[in-house]
């Protein structure tokens, strides 16, 4: 029993230190990717339901290394999290989305918002609303061009400066998106207490909206909330027309997806803005 407990702690610690190498390569290779600018931004439409009117893009970010290849974010952002690095990578994020939407602007591409998403973690480090106001000057932008994406957990934060952020921001008149939605928490009373200007409806809800009466109910119900609320409902991971359908018959106000377009490098997104006008 002895034996067998010693080759578990073994295992149990080759296999921690396995994870923790991974880790330790991957914050590496991440910093040295932020600092030689080996990382883009791809844009995702959002589009208005049912006028399929081009609304915004979200800023997604890209990640190929030299070895690894490309590697997605659902890998290295919860490794940029508890390394530290997440808010020079959300700040690095932010300033890119701005000036390719200002580089748009003065090019006549019609990209009427950007949307980028934000760590929860970056509101504890850094003053995202007073970098969000310099930028927006800086780039020639209005608050109204930009909507912070953000996950219900900072809503729910004990702490309260990530709320304080919030409030300041949306007293700019940027806009707040709450990312996820219905996947984390079970209370929505930060709905009624903080500045929300959008809710996303999580993908989890759209996949099986045509074979699932229950995820019906439940989108539905969202779609209610945010209605009844004066907030913009966005429902993300939209595949097919049946589903975008459905959606708009619910009132759901706005639709990304796959259905509609990838997230793609900024001249793609040239290119799919200018083939839909013509
Ligand atoms: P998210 O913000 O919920 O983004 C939506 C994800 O769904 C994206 O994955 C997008 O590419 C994907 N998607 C879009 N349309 C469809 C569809 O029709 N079907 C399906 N199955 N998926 C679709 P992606 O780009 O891999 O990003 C994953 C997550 O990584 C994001 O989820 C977000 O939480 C995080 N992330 C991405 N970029 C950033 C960033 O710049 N900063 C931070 N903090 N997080 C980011
Ligand atoms: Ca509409
Ligand atoms: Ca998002
Ligand atoms: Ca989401």
């Amino acid at each position: 029993a002895k034996r067998a407990g010693r080759d578990c702690a073994r295992y149990f610690l080759n296999t921690m230190n396995q994870a923790l190498d991974q880790r330790l390569e991957i914050e590496t290779a991440l910093r040295h990717a932020l600092a030689c600018n080996a990382l883009q931004l791809h844009y995702q439409p959002k589009l208005s339901l049912p006028e399929n009117q081009l609304v915004g893009v979200e800023a997604l970010l890209r990640w190929k290394d030299e070895q690894r290849g490309w590697i997605p974010p659902d890998r290295f952002i919860p490794v940029a999290e508890e390394s530290g690095l997440i808010g020079a990578l959300d700040a690095w994020v932010m300033e890119q989305a701005c000036a390719q939407l200002a580089r748009w602007r003065a090019e006549g591409v019609d990209v009427p918002s950007m949307s980028v998403n934000v760590s929860p973690l970056r509101f504890h480090q850094d003053d995202v609303a007073a970098h969000a106001s310099s930028l927006l000057v800086r780039h020639g932008l209005s608050a109204g061009d930009l909507t912070l994406e953000v996950t219900e957990r900072v809503m729910l934060d004990d702490d309260s400066r990530p709320r304080e952020q919030l409030q300041k921001l949306h007293a700019m008149g940027v806009g707040v998106s709450v990312d996820d939605f219905g996947t984390g928490y079970s209370s929505l009373s930060y709905l009624k207490r903080l500045p929300v200007t959008e809710i996303k409806l999580d993908k989890s809800f759209v996949r099986d909206l045509e074979l699932d009466q229950d995820d019906r109910a439940l989108a539905s119900a969202v779609i209610g909330i945010g209605r009844a609320l004066g907030m913009t409902v966005v429902a993300e991971g939209v595949e097919t027309d049946g589903q975008r359908q459905l959606l708009q018959h619910m009132g759901c106000d706005v639709a990304q997806g796959y259905f509609f377009a990838r997230p793609q490098a900024a001249p793609d997104l040239v290119a799919w803005v200018t083939a839909r006008r013509a």
